[in-house]
C-alpha cells in the first residue's frame, strides 16, 4: 500500500516513535511524508521515505493530489489541535479529500494504533473495494 505520514510539530515525536516501533510493518509498505516529517522519521528508522515538500510549503497539497489521483491508499496525520497552524486551509482540504476518497486517516495515536492492526491483518483490501467510483458514487 502507498502510506503518507505527516505531523505537526508538537506531534512529531509521537509519530516518529509510532513508526519506529512498527518499522517492520511500515518497511513491506511504499511510505510519503511531508518533508520535515519524513526527514525526521528517517534518522530515526531504517525506512526509506518519498518527502515531499514540507507541509506549509505545499507538502499537504502534494500528498492531497495523490489522493485525488487515487495514488495513496492510507494516511497517518498527527494533527496539533492545540495550536494554530498557519496552512490550516491546506490541512482542511486534506482530510476532505481523504473523506471524498474514503481513504483511512488516523489524525491521533489512537486511531493509528487501531489502522495499524487492521494493517497487520490484512483488513485494507475490503476497503479498498468499497472506494468511489470516478463519478462520486
Ligand atoms: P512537515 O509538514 O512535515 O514539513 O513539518 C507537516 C505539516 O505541518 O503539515
Amino acid at each position: 500500500m502507498k502510506i503518507a505520514l505527516i505531523a505537526h510539530d508538537k506531534k512529531k515525536e509521537d509519530l516518529i516513535e509510532f513508526v519506529a516501533a512498527h518499522q517492520a510493518v511500515f518497511a513491506s509498505h511504499e511510505l510519503f511524508a511531508t518533508g520535515t516529517t519524513g526527514r525526521r522519521i528517517m534518522e530515526r528508522a531504517d525506512l526509506s521515505i518519498h518527502c515531499f515538500q514540507s507541509g506549509p510549503l505545499g507538502g499537504d497539497q502534494e500528498i492531497g493530489a495523490c489522493i485525488a489521483r487515487k495514488e495513496m491508499d492510507l494516511v497517518f496525520f498527527f494533527r496539533d489541535p492545540l495550536t494554530a497552524q498557519p496552512h490550516e486551509p491546506d490541512v482542511s482540504a486534506l482530510v476532505r479529500l481523504c473523506d471524498v476518497y474514503a481513504i483511512p486517516l488516523a489524525t491521533n495515536i489512537g486511531t493509528a494504533t487501531v489502522l495499524m492492526k487492521g494493517i497487520e491483518r490484512g483488513d485494507f483490501d475490503s476497503v479498498q473495494g468499497k472506494r468511489l467510483t470516478d463519478d462520486g458514487q
